[in-house]
C-alpha cells in the first residue's frame, strides 16, 4: 500500500476556475444583493472576462472580494463541466493536490467544501497576505494545471496546463491549454500510456 502510494504520479490542481465555478457562484450573488438597484443589469457568468468582475458594475471590488468569505458562495459552487468526474478517475493514479490562493476565511471555507466534497485530494492554501501567486511550492516533480497566467508562468512543474477557455488572465498564454475537463483526462491518460 505504502509503494503504491510513492508510486503515484503527482498532480496540483487549482481550485477557482479550474475545479469549481467560482465566477458562476459570484455572478449569482451579485445579482441577488444589487437587483433592486438602478444601473443593475444581470451578470452573466460567461461573459465575465475581467479578474476584478469589472462587469459588476453595481458593486466595488471589495464588495466582490467578501464573497469568497461567505458559506452561501461555497454553497452555489457548481464543478467545473466533469471536474468531478475526472478527478475521481484520475485519483487511482495521481496524488492530487488542490493549491489555492485565497484570504484566511476563504481558505479555511475551502479546506472544509474539498473535504467534504473531495476528500481524497489534499490541500494548500495559499494566503494572498504572504504571496500572489504559488511559485513558492515546489512543484517540479508534477504536473500544474490553473487557468491563471500568472500562477503557470511562475510555477516550476514539469508540465504547466492551461485550462479551460481564453479570458483576460490567461490570453498570454502561449503553451499548453486544455479546454475542459474532458482533454485533461485525455491528455493525462495518453501521457499515461506514452511513458
Ligand atoms: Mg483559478
Amino acid at each position: 500500500m505504502k509503494m503504491e502510494i510513492e508510486n503515484k504520479k503527482k498532480l496540483f490542481v487549482d481550485y477557482d476556475g479550474t475545479i469549481v465555478n467560482s465566477v458562476a457562484a459570484t455572478c449569482s450573488c451579485y445579482n441577488e444583493d444589487f437587483k433592486y438597484y438602478e444601473d443593475f443589469v444581470p451578470v452573466k457568468w460567461w461573459e465575465v472576462n475581467t479578474w476584478n468582475f469589472e462587469e459588476c458594475n453595481c458593486a466595488t471590488t471589495e464588495y466582490i472580494n467578501t464573497y469568497f468569505n461567505q458559506q452561501r458562495f461555497f454553497d452555489r459552487l457548481t464543478y467545473m463541466d466533469w471536474a468531478k468526474e475526472t478527478l475521481d478517475e484520475l485519483k487511482d493514479d495521481y496524488e492530487i493536490t488542490i493549491v489555492s490562493l485565497g484570504h484566511s476565511p476563504n481558505l479555511k471555507a475551502k479546506g472544509i467544501w474539498i473535504q467534504d466534497n473531495l476528500p481524497y485530494c489534499k490541500f494548500v492554501g495559499v494566503n494572498f497576505e504572504e504571496y500572489t501567486d504559488k511559485s513558492h511550492l515546489d512543484m517540479s516533480d508534477g504536473i500544474f494545471i490553473d487557468d491563471s497566467f500568472k500562477n503557470l508562468i511562475t510555477s516550476n512543474a514539469i508540465v504547466n496546463i492551461c485550462f479551460g477557455d481564453k479570458y483576460s488572465w490567461n490570453e498570454d498564454w502561449t503553451g499548453f491549454r486544455c479546454n475542459n475537463w474532458n482533454d485533461v483526462k485525455k491528455f493525462l491518460k495518453g501521457d499515461e500510456s506514452g511513458n
